[in-house]
């Protein structure tokens, strides 16, 4: 293929998105490259989810070797190496970076290692390589990158991009936000022994989430030790003797190591000449697409955390192979975004998917709950005060389960297996129909019987 252009699809940004829809685009015979100014893998290989996750178990371990005692272990005098810890996880990150590369080498994808930025509406002029391409179809995968407020001082302030990094682990933390990044940060930090405060600006982290996940998350974090203050912000960071010093909102002051911003991510789309292309933009800086991912341009298409639609790695490879179906594949498909499940990898973990309480109480005139909350097996000789926490949101009228929300050990991998039968549309009698796993802490999701009732509050004489 390719004919009048150098190549059938030039791809900017070789993530999750761009590199899938490299490589089925490849599949069906087009003539495909893709710029990468970074790192092949993108933010959830490179600085993202894969590191994270590694983080997460790392820092886990604090906790199991104390529940050991228990179950009759005697674990040793411990201590922890973070040098140990970011040179394993920067290995793997090798390997898997070199992975990528290979496959997409094997696709026959062209690698260009260079930023890449539209001239016009199939040009593309290769900074690092002073030369431009010509393409008949274009693919913005480029991205977000973290956002940091205008403060005094927030020059010493890091981002996760750099808390991969660290030389050293801070002995005091302090993460702002009360998103997946914050709380999962928060977690990994505190497990890992980091004194942490993590400040929320608003009444209750976790914006969006379950309300009642929201709260026992709270609770769980302080009982693990996070240092977690609500409707409070920083005004100023200033550095003094070789620490942090910082202004809060409610006039405290907070001595630390190390500040940590987890204050949302915003999309890569500043400088990459998308209005020489004429590109409409959202708001947010977002790259406006259609269902078929498709820019206000009609040869250039974009997917991924750019377009911040539902910013998570899954849904952004969902949507870079649809594209690629949809334009070299003739097979047009829209990627559903309505059910979407996803793992929090907080301490304790969360799992939903489908509808929150609040959101099918807006969209139905009665709403069904099903809760419970409740230690499990393993803290009976554990010890651990940990608590477990399994609710399903249910539409009475159908009987369809709209929302699962769940807390507790492996609710990542527990939500990927209830999302099927929530994408299917599963009703409650299904759910209940369904044999028990005995023990297990999952057996909650098909013998919950009882309605929650909210409690009946009486008026004072
Ligand atoms: P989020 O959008 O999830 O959260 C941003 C947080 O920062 C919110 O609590 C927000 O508060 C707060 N905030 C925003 N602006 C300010 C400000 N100026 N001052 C103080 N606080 C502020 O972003 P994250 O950075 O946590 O994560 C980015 C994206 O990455 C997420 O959308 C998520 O999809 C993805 N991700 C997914 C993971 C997973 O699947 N496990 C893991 C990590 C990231 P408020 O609520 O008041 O707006």
């Amino acid at each position: 293929m390719a004919g009048k252009y150098d190549y059938d699809l030039f791809v900017i940004g070789a993530g999750s998105g761009g590199v899938r829809a490299s490589r089925i685009a490849a599949g069906y015979g087009a003539k495909v490259a893709v710029a990468e100014e970074y790192r092949v893998g993108g933010t959830c290989v490179i600085r993202g989810c894969v590191p994270k996750k590694l983080f997460v178990y790392a820092s886990h371990f604090s906790e199991d070797f104390e529940e050991a005692a228990g179950f009759g272990w005697t674990v040793g005098e411990t201590s922890f190496d973070w040098k140990t810890l970011v040179t394993n996880k920067d290995k793997e990150i090798d390997r898997l970076n070199g992975i990528y590369i290979r496959n997409l080498e094997k696709a026959g994808v062209e690698i260009i290692a260079s930023r890449a930025v539209l001239k016009d509406r199939h040009t593309v002029h290769l900074a690092g390589e002073h030369r431009d391409v010509t393409a008949d179809k274009i693919l913005i995968a480029t991205g977000a990158a973290p956002f940091l407020p205008d403060i005094p001082g927030i020059e010493h302030a890091i981002t996760s991009n750099e808390a991969f990094h660290l030389e050293e682990l801070p002995k005091r933390v302090v993460v702002i936000g009360g998103g997946y990044i914050a709380v999962e940060f928060a977690g990994i930090f505190n497990g890992l022994g980091v004194e942490t405060v993590q400040l929320y600006r608003g009444s209750l982290f976790m914006r969006g989430f379950d309300d009642d996940l929201r709260d026992l998350l709270a609770e769980e974090m302080r009982k693990k030790g996070v240092d977690l203050r609500m409707n409070c912000d920083i005004v100023e960071i200033a550095r003094k003797d070789g620490e942090l010093r910082l202004k809060l909102t409610d006039g405290d002051l907070i001595k630390t190591d190390c500040v940590m911003y987890a204050t949302g991510r915003n999309p890569n789309t500043t400088d990459l000449g998308l209005e020489a292309a004429g590109i409409k933009l959202g708001k947010a800086g977002e790259i406006i697409v259609d269902k078929y991912s498709k820019t206000s341009i009609d040869n250039i298409y974009a997917v991924g955390d750019v377009t911040d639609r539902a910013n998570l790695t899954p849904v952004a490879i969902r949507e870079g192979h649809a594209f690629a179906d949809t334009v070299f594949g003739d097979k047009p498909i829209a990627v559903d975004h309505s059910v979407i499940p996803t793992a929090i990898f907080s301490q304790p973990e969360m799992g939903t998917v489908g509808l929150t309480e609040a959101d099918a109480r807006d969209r139905y005139d009665e709403v069904d709950i099903y809760k419970t909350a409740f230690r499990p097996l393993k803290a009976t000789l554990s010890g651990s005060r940990e608590m477990i926490m399994m609710k399903l949101v249910v539409d009475p009228k159908s009987d369809k389960v709209l929302g699962v929300h769940l807390m507790g050990p492996s609710s990542g991998e527990l939500i990927q297996a209830v999302g099927i039968a929530v994408t299917l549309g599963a009703t409650k009698a299904q759910f209940d129909a369904t044999i028990a796993v005995h023990p297990t802490a999952a057996e909650e999701l098909v013998t919950l019987k009882d309605k929650w009732q909210a409690p009946v509050v009486k008026a004072a004489d």
